[in-house]
């Protein structure tokens, strides 16, 4: 079998011809940013076990392990991050987030972030990444994603400060106050049957309580103390959460609230001011 036949076979198996394409550069032992070098080599023939190889990669996507896992890159906001079944696979939307902590933090020299919830760190390390002047903090309950995180920002030399703990709780953030806290909470509900199809990632990444909102309740009760004088706090959430969550940050006196869109034109984000005089 050639490259190009293996590709369509993966194709007719119901593989989107990009994750083919990714999988079995992965599998070659090339960069999955290589495809060109896939059409150069289109008729190239697999050794049996490069097809068999091949094969249990896809057999793998098939049962809905993220690409992210099976390569152990995912790339995000332009940085390669390392990822495995001990962090959330970083999603593309998430970037959104970051350019709305970017654009508010424009005009502020040396800004304090803080990253709730850090997962790989990919929202963090994006951050200190475009602002090289920052002190970016992120935070994490799981010791295993803080040893992710950590690893990412090493390898990509980003001075992120972690630490292990429960939202604002187990850490010192007592007497530091942000300009920006970030986060990308896990915010599915615990009955939704989507998390089926999620089962290869973290469920404690993923799903908060009944409604999916049990953190995002959280996160707004306790933020405002922890902000600057009209500092952000800017959420993530699921695709019907905008209006419920822009209710938490208006009952607890959050001001310029309002919701940002996703890649597919969902309302994804929503966030809110601290009051200048609190
Ligand atoms: N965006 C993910 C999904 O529903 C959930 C991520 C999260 O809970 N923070 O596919």
């Amino acid at each position: 079998m050639n490259i190009q036949r293996a590709l369509s076979h993966a194709q007719a198996l119901g593989l989107p011809r990009l994750e083919a394409q990714m999988l079995l550069l992965h599998s070659l032992g090339q960069s999955v940013h290589a495809r060109a070098w896939l059409i150069t080599h289109a008729v190239d023939d697999l050794s049996a076990p490069q097809a068999a190889a091949f094969d249990a990669l896809v057999q793998r996507r098939l049962r809905h392990e993220p690409v992210a896992y099976i390569t152990g890159h995912k790339e995000f906001f332009g940085l390669d991050l390392q990822v495995d079944a001990r962090v959330l696979d970083p999603r593309p939307d998430t970037e959104v987030l970051v350019e709305w902590a970017l654009s508010v933090l424009a005009d502020t020299p040396a800004p304090r972030v803080l990253d709730l919830g850090t997962g790989s760190g990919a929202i963090a390390l994006a951050l200190q990444s475009a602002r090289p002047d920052a002190q970016v903090l992120a935070v994490d309950a799981s010791a295993e994603a803080l040893a992710v995180a950590a690893a990412n920002a090493q390898r990509l030399g980003l001075a992120v400060e972690f630490y292990q703990g429960s939202w604002f709780s187990g850490w010192q953030a007592c007497d530091t106050q942000f300009d920006v806290i970030v986060s990308n909470p896990p915010y599915v509900a615990h009955n939704d049957p989507h998390l089926a199809a999620l089962r290869f990632e973290p469920l404690s990444a993923l799903a908060s309580g009944a409604d999916g909102l049990d953190d995002l309740r959280h996160i707004t009760a306790q933020a405002l103390p922890h902000l600057t004088p009209s500092g952000w706090l800017l959420l993530e959430h699921g695709f019907d959460q905008a209006q419920a969550v822009q209710d938490l940050l208006g009952n607890q006196g959050f001001t310029a609230v309002q919701s940002r869109p996703d890649l597919a034109g969902i309302l994804r984000c929503s966030g809110g001011q601290s009051p200048k005089v609190k």
